[in-house]
């Protein structure tokens, strides 16, 4: 297996991991491999360099650290590197209470897995800057990835015996992309009829987690909602450095803590290495070490049980991130007997049709042309309806952040220098590339133009949203 010990806190929390998985008996070759700051360091871009990728390649099993990623401009985060760059859509993220971790919600039995789908949505990271004052990024959430990680998910819940699963999205306002999840689990659900589905909009996902989190088995989610819905689930058991998460593909599986590299810690001897040794745990089981596995989940639960924590737990005497490890290894042997918390099938990681979606028609009905402007909405649609005059195109309507500006609605929100202007061509006439071409070249004569769509109807259906204000017709 590949080890990478990653950045800050990582090193101490993964040293001690490796302890415990090698003193479970497990029989592991480590491959210890490099990612994360001091690669980036060296001028790698991407933070991972090509002998780690080829180790993965190779092994196909890794634990790593957390890595720390550059804010802001440069750099592309190495974790997303590598879970892109292996395909591995699923991360599945456990939470459960834990005895001798007190928290505003012991005793209500939390044990729950949140699925974050992991390669798509806002972290492709296929940014714009768009105008002095916009940047874009764009949403990406296609069907195929939707139905991976959602089939998937619906698995989980039936290897693990877990009796329903909710999908969690925002398709009431993003009816295209997160509508996109929901639609897909919808129809996937029903092949599952022994497990209980629904949908649930996020924001109030978020409040009953906090409200009752014990309704709650598996949560299945687009990357964004699922990146926060987990972070909050790791919260309501303790905190991060109780939440482990498993990064998986058809062929290579990543384990690694939810938490990053908590850089106020780094070299304390003070984190949690909890986390990651869970994390260790789910690899071992996903390698079919589940006799090991489950002898290291218990040795944890037994020294947390027994009052001994890291410093992240309130009261008590808090030990450093290598006693915690002791105290682990110590109890493996005791831990041999005890039950495990939940019977488990292996998980059959699902392979789907991903050949190209087809639509039975599809017709292009008009453009949208983003430009720069700083006059008023009035200016810019007196000038674009000349441009649009005597071709087959009209313009329809101007928006600013979504908001119909021109013709006027009586509407005044505040204007910023990104207009979305839409060109539509009368019913029943779909015009050529070389007529939204020209038009396109025509606005370009009079205004700085940075981004188009082509408006497109797929089966009948709309393919693009109207603005606030915009009539359907
Ligand atoms: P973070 O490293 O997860 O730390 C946030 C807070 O969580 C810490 O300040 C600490 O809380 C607590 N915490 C995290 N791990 C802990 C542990 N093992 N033991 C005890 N407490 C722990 O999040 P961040 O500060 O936002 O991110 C730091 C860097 O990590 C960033 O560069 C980020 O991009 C990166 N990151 C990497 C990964 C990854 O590799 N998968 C994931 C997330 C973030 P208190 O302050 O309350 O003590």
């Amino acid at each position: 297996m590949t080890l990478i010990h990653g950045d800050g806190i990582g090193p101490e929390v993964v040293v001690a991991a490796r302890r415990v998985l090698d003193a479970a008996g497990a029989p592991i070759d480590w491959e210890e491999a490099e990612a994360g700051a001091a690669v980036f360091r060296r001028g790698v871009a991407s933070g991972v360099p090509e002998e780690t990728v080829a180790s993965i390649a190779r092994t196909r099993l890794a634990l790593k650290g957390p890595l720390e990623t550059p804010v802001g401009f440069g750099e592309k985060s190495a974790n997303v590197t590598l879970r892109k760059l292996f395909e591995t859509y699923a991360n599945v993220r456990p939470v459960r209470e834990l005895a001798g971790v007190p928290t505003p919600f012991s005793g209500r039995g939390i044990d729950l897995v949140v699925v974050r789908e992991n390669v798509e949505d806002l972290y492709a990271g296929i940014e714009h800057q768009q105008t002095p004052d916009v940047a874009q990024c764009l949403k990406l959430i296609s069907r195929p990835g939707s139905e991976r990680v959602v089939r998937l998910a619906l698995e989980l819940a039936r290897a693990e015996g877990r009796p329903s699963v909710a999908c969690a999205t925002k398709a009431n306002i993003m009816k295209l992309t997160e509508g996109t999840m929901k639609r897909v689990f919808e129809a996937v659900a029903a092949e599952y009829p022994d497990i209980e589905t629904r949908h649930i909009v996020v924001d109030n996902c978020a409040h009953q987690l906090v409200r009752r989190p014990e309704q709650f088995d598996v949560i299945v989610t687009t990357n964004m909602n699922g990146d926060i819905l987990s972070d909050l689930t790791s919260g309501l058991v303790g905190g991060l450095g109780f939440a482990p998460s498993a990064n998986l593909g058809a062929d290579v599986a990543i384990f690694e803590a939810v938490h990053g590299s908590a850089p106020k810690y780094a070299g304390t001897g003070t984190a949690n290495p909890a986390a990651v040794i869970l994390s260790g745990a789910m690899l071992l089981r996903h390698a079919g070490l589940d006799a090991a596995a489950g002898l290291v989940e218990r040795a944890v639960e037994a020294t947390l049980a027994d009052g001994i924590h890291t410093r992240d737990v309130p009261g008590g005497d808090p030990v450093s991130t290598t006693a915690f490890a002791d105290a682990v290894v110590e109890r493996l042997g005791t831990a041999a007997g005890a039950a495990p918390a939940r019977a488990r099938r292996p998980l059959a990681i699902p392979r789907i049709d991903d050949a190209p979606g087809r639509a039975a028609s599809r017709a292009v009905v008009g453009m949208d042309v983003f430009v720069e402007w700083g006059g008023t909405p009035e200016a810019l649609g007196a000038s674009l309806e000349e441009v649009a005059a005597g071709t087959v195109l009209r313009l329809k309507m101007i928006s600013n952040r979504g908001t119909v500006v021109y013709p006027a609605r009586g509407a005044t929100p505040s204007l910023v220098d990104h207009f979305r202007c839409r060109f539509v061509a009368a019913d029943g006439i779909e015009p050529t590339d070389a007529e939204l071409l020209s038009l396109l070249w025509a606005v370009g004569s009079r205004h700085r133009w940075m981004h188009v769509e082509r408006l497109q109807r797929f089966d009948g259906e709309r393919g693009y949203t109207l603005a606030q204000g915009e009539d359907a017709a």
